[in-house]
């Protein structure tokens, strides 16, 4: 293993030299000919083809074991229109992102193009020489991307690693809503309740779930709140007291929201509701089957997840006449602020290898993603097959696919549409495959932004997803291994009352410090700080 990495690093500092000479040195190898065609036409329109001569580039690509496939419908549309065409260095039978990802570095063959599903370790080999910088590349070949930059402080942090370098092109999110919470609205009908607005109501609203027999079988059997992502549940139960068992930044600090006042205010609320039964018993270890399961058992009452939750609807009528689920506003917190946590941030996309011979119109092929025609292609496929357009000029799957056998966006995937690549994921096509319940949810959130926070770095699934310089990350990973592992253990057992949160609190946090809480602080605020530089 050490020897491979060897030669891994041996190939890279072969490569460092042209690196070092910056993106613009690119333009006198190949890149000749493509500097010919100009990006846009004169009115302003993209130029196609991108290249004269039909050009194959190698691409690495395996987005969730599905390794890139040159055969996809989308894909041969791209390269009749581009000229340009993708030959993977993976095979179709690999199911090991990660081991291929490793392989090839250490083979010291990068292929062209290269997207992975970690944008640490993409910005890593952009920092020992494997891809190129692609910022003067795209102030001067690729005008959408660009654009976008400009327009999307959120999209630009997240591109801009921490030596300032953009090393891969992200793929954007045009919906801010990521989870919602959901609620038995037959159940608040047949209790004559209303849908709950602050957290005193929900508490009122789960009690009366758990002791009234609303699903009628007089049995003493519901369960208020369940979660099918039990391992994220802390917090995500947690935000309804505007705490979490993590970091967390309000008004430019970052703080650890165990060691603050309403870390206190949530457990203990949280603590009795578990003892009350108004959360799952199960919570920690029912696993993701866990919604279809208490759903269809007509047990669940309340839950925080995707838009797939509205998708029970109309499915379970057979079985349960009345059922409805539906979406309810964040509950207003102890101190009646509204908010709402979970949020869409960029994901990591695909960046040009340091070895690609023509960057020049690898950047324009994935300017071309961003123009409107691009952008249909990779989020609704191709008119006329998978949509049409209808008298308002507003696109519309065909209802083959809205009703067929796989999801709309499993048959996306199927014709290499919403792939990992540098691309904007359209908020039209999500709406467009959503069921009424799912739009009601979708137009609900979308239309309250002040629920969000501005200003915020990623924070999927609870965690503060920050860009640490090369020098902070190995420290802030050992402090972290230690204090999170801790933190959840406490919490469980608070939670489970196997261990006193009120005793136990001072101890915990002196240990916290012990295990050096305070440093990891520090590392994030300056992480936080660059992350709102790298913005402007
Ligand atoms: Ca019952």
């Amino acid at each position: 293993m050490k020897k491979t990495l060897l030669v891994a690093l041996l190939c890279l500092l072969v490569l460092m030299p042209v690196m070092a000479m910056g993106g613009s040195e690119s333009k006198s190898s190949g890149a000749a000919v493509a500097e010919a065609t100009p990006t846009l036409n004169a009115d302003g329109t993209f130029h196609l083809p991108i290249v004269d001569k039909p050009t194959t580039f190698t691409i690495f690509l395996n987005f969730n074991n599905m390794p890139f496939d040159p055969n996809w419908r989308v894909w041969q549309e791209l390269t009749k229109l581009t000229n340009i065409s993708f030959s993977s260095v993976i095979s179709q039978s690999n199911s090991n992102e990660s081991e291929a990802f490793n392989l090839m570095l250490s083979s010291g063959n990068l292929a062209d193009v290269i997207g992975y599903v970690s944008t640490s370790d993409l910005e890593k080999l952009g920092r020992d020489g494997g891809l190129i910088a692609l910022n003067d590349l795209i102030d001067q070949y690729a005008p959408n991307i660009k654009k976008m930059m400009d327009e999307d402080p959120k999209f630009k942090q997240y591109a801009t690693s921490t030596d300032g370098n953009i090393y891969f092109i992200p793929k954007n999110q045009q919906l801010k809503a990521a989870e919602y919470w959901w609620i038995r609205k037959d159940w608040l009908d047949k209790l004559g309740l209303e849908i709950p607005t602050t957290v005193d109501e929900l508490y009122t609203v789960l009690t009366a779930f758990r002791n009234e027999d609303p699903n009628g079988n007089g049995i003493k059997d519901e369960i208020p709140v369940f979660d099918r992502a039990g391992w994220k549940m802390p917090d995500e139960y947690l935000y309804l007291w505007d705490t979490s068992l993590e970091f967390y930044v309000r008004d430019g600090v970052v703080e650890y929201e165990p060691m603050e006042e309403n870390f206190k205010v949530g457990v203990k609320n949280m603590i009795k509701w578990y003892k009350e039964g108004l959360i799952d018993p199960e919570i920690f270890t029912r696993g993701p089957k866990g919604r279809d399961t208490l759903l269809a058992a007509n047990l669940g009452g309340m839950t925080h997840d995707w838009v797939s939750a509205s998708d029970y609807n109309g499915k379970l009528n057979s079985e349960i006449p009345d059922f409805e689920f539906v979406v309810m506003a964040p509950p207003a917190d102890q101190n009646g602020v509204v908010k709402e946590r979970t949020e869409r941030f960029p994901g990591v996309g695909w960046g040009i290898s340091s070895t690609c011979k023509d960057p020049v119109s690898v950047i324009k092929f994935f300017d071309f993603l961003f123009t409107e025609e691009g952008s249909a292609l990779m989020n609704w496929g191709i008119e006329g097959e998978s949509y049409y357009i209808d008298e308002n000029g507003d696109k519309q799957f065909y209802d083959e696919i809205l009703s067929g056998d796989q999801t709309v966006t499993g048959y996306l995937r199927s014709i290499g549409a919403i792939y990992r690549v540098g691309m904007n994921q359209d908020g039209g096509y999500e709406i467009a495959s959503m069921n009424e319940y799912g739009k009601a949810a979708s137009d609900l959130y979308e239309s309250h932004p002040e629920w969000y926070l501005e200003d915020v770095p990623p924070y999927a699934d609870g965690k503060l997803d920050m860009k640490y310089f090369p020098e902070d990350e190995t420290r802030y990973q050992r402090i972290m291994s230690s204090i999170t592992p801790y933190v959840e253990e406490k919490f469980q057992s608070w939670i489970l009352g196997t261990s006193d949160f009120e005793a136990d609190y001072d101890k915990f946090i002196q240990e916290l410090k012990n295990r050096g809480i305070e440093e990891a602080i520090e590392i994030n605020q300056r992480a936080f700080d660059y992350y709102i530089e790298s913005g402007k």
